[in-house]
């Protein structure tokens, strides 16, 4: 999505100014953060864990959410990302837009914006392919694949 004048908004625009349709935009569709994440220990030895559990709403196939639209009403956990708070969701995986965008970082080479491809998150090999939803898995400590730095 550049404008008339080839601009990248997502390098010339702080995400408050962007609006709703950029800001959506931003998210390369690598549903990380539809996994479940587990918080292990307190104060300073907490630390958060990624694991292979998602949302019962996504397919985990293609990495794409089976009800986007009424996300919100059926998973009562879904959360909606706020610009004005995103600095707090640490929990966000290191490559996404959000996330990097927040910190001053750039987009990386494989994200859509960048390709021009929808699919280029899965493509590029980031995505979660052999996860399982959280109706079919017993327990999450079996799912655990490492921590969110
Ligand atoms: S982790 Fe970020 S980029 Fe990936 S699906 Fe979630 S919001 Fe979108």
């Amino acid at each position: 999505m550049q404008d008339s004048d080839n601009n990248k908004f997502w390098e010339t625009k702080k995400l408050e100014e962007m609006s709703q349709e950029e800001w959506e935009s931003l998210c390369d569709g690598c549903a990380l953060c539809c996994y479940r994440k587990i918080i292990d220990g307190y104060l300073f030895w907490k630390k958060i864990l990624n694991t292979k559990v998602a949302c019962n709403l996504l397919d985990c196939k293609t990495c794409r959410c089976m009800d986007y639209d009424n996300r919100f009403s059926r998973q009562g956990e879904c959360i909606k990302l706020d610009r004005k708070k995103i600095k707090k969701f640490k929990w966000l995986p290191k490559t996404c837009a959000y996330r990097l965008l927040s910190e001053n970082k750039p987009l990386p080479s494989w994200h859509p914006l960048v390709t021009g491809k929808p699919d280029s998150a899965l493509d590029s090999g980031i995505c979660i392919t052999d996860g399982i939803n959280e109706n079919e898995a017993e327990d999450w400590y079996d799912y655990i694949i490492g921590e969110v730095k």
